[in-house]
């Protein structure tokens, strides 16, 4: 095996976005040359990947092709053409996440019917394949129908409370899940490297922006009791045992009102959830994906100070040529991390970036944080 810092080494990603930026920072401390793919000439890693490549990675070609002469390839997106894949890691590419744990994950049906099968606690659910079946559901109702493939950031998911939301159903083949009335929303990034080590990070809480369906604030640690802490880390160390995945698997949960700890959804790959290790722990999530699929030992998912991550969204009714306001004010701020995507266009609640801020205190961190909110606008 070629050694990961050699020039010879290729680790190959499918996808180039921020989470492939963000990778890429860490890979370059240990020296290691990063291949991205990506549709996008101007995709937020391109300008600073080792080799930046132009192309689809739903397309088998493009994958294949992409992939064959790469030592390890990984994902920042679930969306890849999985069959390409496979017949890589046939040929004797190592793929991380393996290539048929992407496949489970890229439909919310067989994610659930996963669950299920190992018994890890989840909502209950229902499948449907179309509109015209919501009829023998009735049921089931108030309910959430999540599209089986292709959402993302809350698109693809609704809310049907009563019959007179079934107008506006999805008709399209979908899960019908229970809706969760939860305490918290909470994540736990974990994962298991090439040896089948496993370690987690400790539980965040997530606070959406309600209007745009995505993370606005997360708060490490969650303000939750030592026993739920435990749990969700049970639960979440579970799913990836389970998987026998390799690489860091984001596990996304509901507290309930009644204390119970409810699997979400999953993402084999870094995540929004795990931005804040960058600065608020002895190891990124980042730095621990490459340790896992790389076989390196895993480190310490310690936190180092309490943070508050704030996503930097596009500001509602920009679009066009970004424009950052306020950043120099934010960067005076002890503690105050801006991480800029490099995405040259904005529009309504775009992930445009991120600030991590640290504090000894995570309830100053918040105030800070709301203040920094109010301070940086993403317009046009
Ligand atoms: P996505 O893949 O688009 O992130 P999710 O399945 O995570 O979709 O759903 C997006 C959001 O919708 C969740 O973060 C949560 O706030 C809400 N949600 C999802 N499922 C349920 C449920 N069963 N009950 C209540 N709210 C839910």
């Amino acid at each position: 095996m070629i050694p990961f810092y050699s020039d010879k080494f290729k680790l190959g990603i499918l996808g180039g976005g921020q989470l492939g930026r963000m990778f890429i920072q860490e890979a370059a401390n240990l020296d290691v040359n990063v291949y991205i793919l990506d549709p996008e000439a101007h995709a937020p890693s391109s300008k600073i990947a080792h080799h930046f490549e132009q192309g689809s990675i739903t397309e088998f070609e493009s994958v294949y092709n992409f992939g064959k002469d790469k030592n390890v390839v990984t994902i920042e997106i679930e969306h890849v053409n999985v069959e390409a894949l496979l017949k890589l890691e046939y040929e004797g590419v190592q793929i991380y996440p393996q290539p048929i744990l992407i496949q489970m994950v890229q439909d919310k049906g067989s994610q659930k019917e996963f669950y299920q099968k190992h018994a890890i606690p989840t909502a209950d659910f229902r499948l449907i394949e179309n509109a015209a079946e919501l009829t023998q559901h009735l049921d089931f109702l108030p309910c959430v129908q999540k599209l089986r493939r292709g959402g993302y950031d809350g698109k693809g998911v609704q809310v049907l409370r009563t019959t007179a939301d079934l107008t506006k159903a999805f008709d399209a083949p979908s899960v019908l899940e229970k809706f969760v009335d939860f305490e918290k929303e909470l994540s736990v990034i974990v994962a298991r490297n090439v040896q089948g080590d496993i370690k987690s990070f400790p539980v965040v809480e997530l606070e959406f922006n309600p209007e745009a369906n995505l993370v606005e604030f997360l708060f490490s640690p969650a303000d939750i009791s030592l026993e739920i802490e435990t749990k969700a880390q049970a639960v979440a160390q579970s799913v990836i045992e389970k998987m026998q995945m390799v690489g860091v698997l984001a596990v996304e949960m509901f507290l309930t009102k009644s204390g119970e700890i409810l699997v979400n959804e999953i993402a084999p790959r870094p995540h929004n959830s795990g931005h804040q290790t960058i600065e608020g722990s002895y190891t990124s999530q980042y730095e621990q994906h490459l340790r896992a699929i790389l076989g390196l030992p895993l480190g310490s998912t310690d936190i180092i100070l309490p943070s508050v991550m704030l996503n930097l969204l596009g500001e509602k009714n920009y679009s066009g040529n970004v424009v950052y306001q306020g950043l120099t004010e934010a960067l005076a701020i002890k503690g105050v991390y801006p991480h800029i995507y490099g995405k040259t266009t904005t529009k309504s609640f775009r992930k445009m970036g991120h600030v991590t801020v640290l504090n000894e205190s995570l309830h100053e961190a918040k105030i800070i944080a709301e203040k920094v909110k109010q301070m940086i606008r993403v317009i046009a």
